[in-house]
């Protein structure tokens, strides 16, 4: 679901420390990828931007268990959610990571025996991994960890145009269960979770956000090149300014970055993804306050739990009123435009020279020599 490996930016143009210096006072900061602890620099990164964000939360797929220990002993507040796609045969295929599962299991397990608190699985849910949703949930929940839930995006960010969910009722059927798993918990944070869960079955249903998005107002998303732009979501970049070149007040009140926060004023994209949606849920929190309190209600009072038909697009998918094909045309499943994938000219250049795969096949080698030197090197 995403080919951003197929696209890897060139490591000298990437984002320094020096820039990072310059990003403003933060409340959260996600780091992701490709796979930030392909960075060896990464401790550097994570020392600035803990001097001006209160939170600071690592995706990874979990491969470098020793530089994820490393950088969890020096940094035990931070929070790092390992990409795992389902129980282990199915995470292995979608991943192609041979024996991937049993790695971010046991990363996982090791940052918990520490006594890391913030950490925990990330699932994108799709066909292939529905059916493990709840089991997955149940797993991390034994091991009192967070569980993170995504669906299929595309965007210039996951290289990425063909993605889209075929068998709807069958996914939202499992995000239903693991709804009225969360429902059933004791914990407020995950009953908003819940209500988290349910837009994304209003997202596979392509239907419009629950939420309005203010991605560009209050919240932005920077490329390796320094670029500003409101989201990771977008079909091609939408960039507001550049870091490398600019001061942050500069860029944030420029021009470009006006005209930028217009398209995303008029943006039909209603993606359903935790940056863009978790300061929506505290900006707007009477709504799903609203939904929460309604559903503990109904279980409480009636034992009513919660069902996807709640949802008018899937009762009319259900009765035949809206087709699997109209559903499709509203996504942003997009077959023949050409994939963005938000590349310098630079990076482009070496593409053109050797395969994504075959560079960054190289890089991890590189990387794990150093690691681990064969005797004789
Ligand atoms: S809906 Fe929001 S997050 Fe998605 S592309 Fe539009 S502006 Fe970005």
């Amino acid at each position: 679901m995403c080919n951003r490996y197929k696209a890897p930016s060139k490591a000298e143009e990437e984002i320094s420390v020096q820039t990072i210096k310059k990003l403003p006072k933060m409340y959260f900061t996600n780091i992701t990828g490709g796979e930030p602890f392909i960075r060896t620099d990464l401790k550097d990164i994570v020392r600035e931007l803990r001097k001006i964000s209160d939170r600071i939360v690592i995706s990874t797929n979990g491969f470098f268990t020793d530089r994820i220990v490393d950088l969890c002993k020096d940094f035990p507040d931070i929070g790092i959610r390992i990409s795992i796609e389902g129980l282990e045969e199915t995470n292995n295929e979608i991943r192609g990571i041979e024996d991937g599962f049993n790695r971010g299991y046991t990363t996982l397990k090791k940052l918990v025996d520490m006594g890391m608190k913030d950490v925990g699985f990330g699932m994108t849910v799709q066909d292939k991994n529905a059916p493990d949703l709840v089991s997955l949930y149940q797993l991390s929940d034994k091991m009192n960890m967070e569980f993170a839930t995504a669906s299929l995006h595309n965007s210039f960010y996951f290289v990425e145009t063909k993605n889209r969910i075929h068998d709807r009722p069958m996914v939202a059927q499992h995000f239903e269960n693991l709804v009225n798993e969360l429902l059933n918990s004791n914990s407020p944070k995950k009953w908003f979770r819940a209500y988290f869960n349910h837009g994304l079955i209003n997202y596979i249903y392509a239907q419009k956000r629950l939420l309005p998005c203010d991605m560009s107002f209050d919240t932005f998303f920077i490329d390796p090149y320094g670029d500003v732009m409101p989201c990771n979501g977008t079909k091609d970049k939408e960039v507001m300014g550049n870091l490398n070149d600019q001061t942050w007040e500069e860029l944030w009140n420029s021009p470009e970055a006006e005209a930028v926060r217009k398209k995303v004023r008029c943006c039909d994209r209603n993606c359903w993804m935790i940056g863009s949606v978790s300061p929506a849920m505290k900006k707007y929190i009477w709504k799903p306050g609203f939904w929460v309190l309604k559903h503990k209600a109904f279980y409480f009072w009636k034992k009513k739990k919660y069902s996807m038909y709640e949802n008018k697009i899937v009762r009319d998918f259900h009765d035949g009123k809206v087709t699997k094909e109209e559903l499709d045309a509203r996504t942003t499943c997009d077959m023949i435009t050409p994939v963005a994938n938000g590349l310098s000219e630079q990076s482009m250049e070496r593409l053109r020279e050797q395969s994504g795969e075959a560079l960054v096949d190289a890089d991890i080698s590189a990387q794990l020599n150093s690691l681990f030197p064969k005797e004789g090197e």
